[in-house]
């Protein structure tokens, strides 16, 4: 005759158990038995149906109420001696089983009917009562509130009262919405009844108010308890209180979007108002700005004054600049002594917005340049500023900041303490990349990349290989040199597929000399930049395309750049091993301009150090680049490197580099880069 309901549980569902549980037939047999056993308590060791730990249950009926609570401890625990204590904090489960028919009926009908009778009985049976409830975890830490089907409370626990601060005398004939908070709308209790009315249950965070007036958060469970013919005869409502929990997840918050040193919205909570601020201004049509602000200077006064009143200065300059903007603005720290600030809503008119923007930021500019006081000294800083209008849903969200970046650089070009507007020639500049970009995104489809070579002699003048170097053919530029578009290939990841190209196209180039016995032993020097030796499958690429084109290995020389063992050299040192295993030889590029460990570059796979060509260019003018010449000569040597001299341009040069040791040049004095039917070698 029992309906054997599971109405809540703690811990709550939200974090292990599925919480679909909530309202469904018990199932576990041993809590079937106890239920319709009639017993008054029991005790049980067996494993739990809901998440599998065994434990020692207690079973107990809660008074004359249909309610049956059922406490659970893991044995470890119990075992360590702990049990008076962590049976409360233990995990509660309780189980309703609601009577069935007529029995229910009755008893639920005296329930509301009989309020007074009912309070007589609770006095009458009051300290039987509570040594028996105080004894299960329904007065623990879980506040449970009662109604009849038309929600008039009939009972609540202690908990309850410790958690909302009323007496169970003082709601018992109310409704539960005394206690609401006003922070949620009418939509939010209806989607809630609805949940209860549908699903028989509704969970979640709700905001009530304490007799005290304190509004807090609890999570709420409600079920609603229905009889045989399926109408809802009560609802028992069970809630912990979460502001702990909610005051450490605010605590997150503040961590993740804030800055900790002057409390303002860090670089993220800009950006996301700023996609905001777009969205909006492209549906209202109106303007809004963005301003990059930048102390001068900030680096020297923060190392004469220390950390510590740098510190002090910049949260003293934090709440100048916030005390003067509308709730609606957005001053950032972007780190450093770099701050931004949001303005929405300046009007329809271009030039209105300028204008006001102009007007705030001067005032900014003027405030901020007033001397800061601390103990005894008075500090003045002045800023820079840049600033950008947008409104158009054309431009994205990284345009808008490399605009204020692009204003704030005029801003300091212009010397500092002033602000500059985002114009339309810097726009020029940016949408010259723009079109480079575009264009170099369909250069390897439209076919327009072609592979130039420049011979590599030794000291007879005799050609020992090429370096492979790439130009680009663009259909309106002509020929575009790569130092133009291989940096901005490496920050938008091209190079990878531009890379593969230029590796097949010199594979392809030694596969046919391979049969020509007067080209055959040439070597093909081909540039990998980081960003593609970095791919996690670069080695099994070149394997593969010296497989496809049946490309001699140890014809082919990779040149990399120091820059390439800063980090992750382990990894770059193993796929070079890898590589030369299969033969390949490796070049270091540029050497001189960087900061390579030598320790470290004697355990790599190296064969050649390229002597980088500013080196050469200045070799009689710079006493020390000159020295630097001559000790990478004497290092490749200590090392068994072959020393390569690049740029090499003059006789005077070659004879110079010749008299250091130096056996392997490149530059325009034997040949400039040219495509390969223009190399000086018989057909
Ligand atoms: P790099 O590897 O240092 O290449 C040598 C550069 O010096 C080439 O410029 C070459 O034309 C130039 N050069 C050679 N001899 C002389 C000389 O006697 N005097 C002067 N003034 N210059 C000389 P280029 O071809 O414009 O290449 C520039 C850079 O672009 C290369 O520097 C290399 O870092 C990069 N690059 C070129 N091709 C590729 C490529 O296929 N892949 C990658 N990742 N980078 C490449
Ligand atoms: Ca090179
Ligand atoms: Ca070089």
């Amino acid at each position: 005759m029992y309906k054997r309901q599971l109405l809540a549980r703690r811990p709550s569902f939200s974090h292990d158990v599925r919480p679909d549980l909530l309202g469904t037939p018990i199932v576990e047999p041993l809590t079937r038995r106890f239920i319709d056993s009639g017993e008054e308590s029991t005790h049980v060791r067996t494993q739990s149906p809901l998440d599998g730990e065994e434990r020692v249950y207690a079973f107990q009926r809660v008074g004359d109420l249909p309610l049956v609570v059922v406490v659970g401890e893991e044995i470890a625990v119990l075992l360590a001696g702990w049990y008076h204590r962590l049976w409360i904090l233990g995990v509660v489960v309780l189980l309703i089983a609601a009577l069935g028919g007529l029995a229910l009926r009755h008893y639920l009908n005296r329930l509301s009917l009989e309020a007074e009778l009912r309070r007589r009985v609770i006095e009458a049976r009051h300290a039987e009562q509570e040594l028996r409830i105080a004894a299960t975890a329904f007065e623990t830490h879980l506040g449970m509130l009662i109604t009849d089907a038309e929600a008039t409370i009939l009972r609540v626990n202690d908990t309850f009262t410790r958690i909302t601060g009323y007496r169970e005398d003082e709601v018992v004939g109310r409704n539960p919405s005394m206690l609401s908070s006003g922070r949620h709308d009418v939509s939010f209790y209806d989607k809630l009844w609805k949940s209860v009315r549908e699903q028989g249950n509704w969970q979640g965070e709700i905001w009530n108010r304490r007799k005290n007036g304190e509004v807090f958060p609890e999570w709420l469970t409600i079920s609603a308890v229905s009889n045989d013919e399926g109408e809802v005869t009560h609802y028992v409502a069970t809630l912990s209180d979460i502001s702990e929990r909610k005051a450490a997840e605010q605590e997150i918050h503040q961590l993740a979007f804030f800055d900790p040193l002057t409390g303002l919205p860090n670089r993220r909570l800009l950006m996301d108002r700023l996609e905001v601020a777009m969205k909006d201004s492209y549906r209202s049509g109106q303007f809004a700005a963005l301003l990059f602000i930048d102390l001068d200077h900030f680096k020297q006064i923060n190392d004469t004054l220390g950390h510590y009143l740098g510190d002090q200065l910049l949260q003293a300059l934090a709440l100048r600049l916030n005390g003067v903007l509308r709730d609606t603005d957005t001053l950032s720290r972007l780190g450093g002594d770099e701050f931004a600030l949001l303005l929405h809503d300046l009007g329809t008119e271009q030039e209105h917005a300028a204008h006001i923007s102009e007007r705030v930021s001067g005032k900014l500019l003027g405030m901020l340049a007033s001397p800061v006081t601390f103990d005894h000294q008075s500090i003045t800083v002045t800023t820079s500023m840049g600033i950008t209008l947008f409104r158009d849903h054309g431009t994205s969200l990284d345009e808008v900041l490399q605009q204020a970046d692009m204003a704030l650089f005029q801003a300091k070009q212009a010397g500092r303490n002033t602000l500059r507007f985002f114009d339309p020639d810097m726009q020029a500049q940016i949408q010259v990349r723009a079109r480079l970009e575009t264009g170099l995104r369909q250069a390897l489809s439209r076919d327009e990349f072609r592979l130039f070579y420049q011979v590599q002699v030794n000291a007879a003048g005799e050609t020992l290989g090429v370096e492979g170097l790439l130009r680009w053919e663009h259909p309106e530029h002509g020929i575009v040199s790569p130092a133009e578009f291989i940096p901005l290939a490496e920050e938008n990841g091209l190079i990878v597929g531009i890379g593969a190209w230029v590796l097949e196209t010199a594979c392809r180039q030694l596969s046919a000399w391979a049969s020509d016995p007067a080209m055959a032993a040439l070597v093909i020097s081909v540039n990998v930049s980081p960003r593609q030796f970095r791919e996690a499958d670069f080695v099994e690429r070149v394997l593969c395309i010296l497989d496809a084109t049946g490309a001699p290995a140890e014809r082919l020389k990779l040149e990399v750049t120091e820059s390439l063992f800063m980090e992750e050299r382990d990894d770059a040192r193993a796929k070079m091993l890898r590589l030369r295993e299969r033969g390949v030889r490796f070049a270091l590029d540029d050497f001189g301009t960087g900061y390579s460990s030598l320790s470290y570059l004697k355990q790599l796979p190296m064969d050649e150090l390229k002597i980088d060509q500013s080196f050469v260019r200045t070799l009689f003018e710079d006493d020390a680049g000159a020295a630097i010449v001559a000790s990478t000569i004497a290092l490749s040597k200590s090392l068994s490197l072959v020393a390569v001299a690049e740029g090499v341009e003059t006789e005077a040069q070659r004879d110079w580099l010749l008299a250091h040791g130096c056996r392997t040049f490149q530059g325009y004095l034997f040949g400039r880069p040219v495509p390969v039917e223009s190399l000086p070698f018989p057909d």
